[in-house]
């Protein structure tokens, strides 16, 4: 899979899955924007990127802000005059009770990973449409089996899902595919920030029951999202549009713990 003279615009890419996103556009040809709410964290991911051979830059968005949003995409048409794929991979899980769950928290989870998707989408459409594009949008698998503490992340990625399949359907007859892809458990600061909130004795024995549910024998590394999300781009997925691809190991396949 070749990316050369294409643009891609990773939403959360300065950490984590988004940034294991903006590397593999990289390392395959493509020119990469970085919008991330964390501008330093932002602009060190685009350096070590240039460091690489590639061109990118850094812009610092709030993706629930539709004006940091045209901002964003503003941006890449000045730099690059074109977009080719759009990643929404910003994200924020909040996981809490629902008795602690107040109103400011649950609509801020909704902005940043539902209605982000259709902020950015609706001002990137005209590039899009110009270059024949793609849209990925990183939902979950909590968008299908959840847990508790996840009212508002599983609201929201469930969400993603059934905006993934709107979108298909209004945008292909415009020459735009958009899939979703759902990540089980990844090794990101996400998933560190949920251990680092137990004792390290605890950490461990729920990281290693969490590593024994998965058929694989692991968690999943942003690499292993990267190569899907760079699958859904690529013209080997030429005829998917308003799909999702689980991404997990097969760890949601499994009823029970063994
Ligand atoms: P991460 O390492 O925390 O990276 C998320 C990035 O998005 C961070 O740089 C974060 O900045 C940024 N961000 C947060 N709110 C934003 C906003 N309003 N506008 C722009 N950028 C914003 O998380 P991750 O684990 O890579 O997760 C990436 C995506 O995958 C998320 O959508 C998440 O829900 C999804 N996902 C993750 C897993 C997993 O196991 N890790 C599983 C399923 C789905 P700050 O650090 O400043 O907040």
């Amino acid at each position: 899979m070749r990316f050369d003279d294409t643009v891609a615009l990773i939403t959360g890419g300065a950490s984590g899955i988004g940034r294991g996103i903006a590397q593999a556009f990289a390392e395959h040809g493509a020119r990469v924007c970085i919008a991330d709410l964390d501008g330093p964290r932002a602009a060190e991911a685009a350096d070590a990127l240039r460091r690489g051979g590639a061109e990118a830059f850094a812009i610092t968005t709030d993706v629930a802000d539709a004006a940091a949003v045209a901002a964003a995409i503003d941006a890449v048409e000045a730099r690059w005059g074109a977009l080719h794929h759009l990643v929404n991979c910003a994200g924020i899980d909040r996981p809490m009770p629902l008795d602690d769950l107040d109103e400011a928290t649950y609509d801020r989870v909704i902005a940043v990973d539902q209605k982000s998707v259709y902020l950015t989408t609706r001002r990137a459409l005209p590039l899009l449409e110009c270059s024949g594009g793609t849209v990925v949008n990183v939902s979950s698998v909590m968008a299908w089996y959840t847990a508790p503490g996840y009212v508002a992340y599983t609201a929201a990625k469930a969400g993603v899902i059934g905006m993934t399949r709107a979108l298909a359907v209004e945008l292909g007859p415009r020459g735009v595919r958009v899939n979703a892809i759902c990540p089980g458990f990844i090794d990101t600061p996400i998933w560190q920030r949920n251990l680092d909130a137990m004792t390290p004795e605890a950490a461990a024995a729920f990281a290693e029951r969490v590593r024994a549910l998965h058929p694989i024998g692991r968690r999943g590394t942003p690499a292993d999202i990267a190569d899907a999300t760079l699958f859904l781009c690529s013209g080997a997925a030429r005829f998917i549009t308003g799909t999702h691809l689980i991404v997990d190991g097969g760890v949601s396949l499994r009823l029970t713990a063994p």
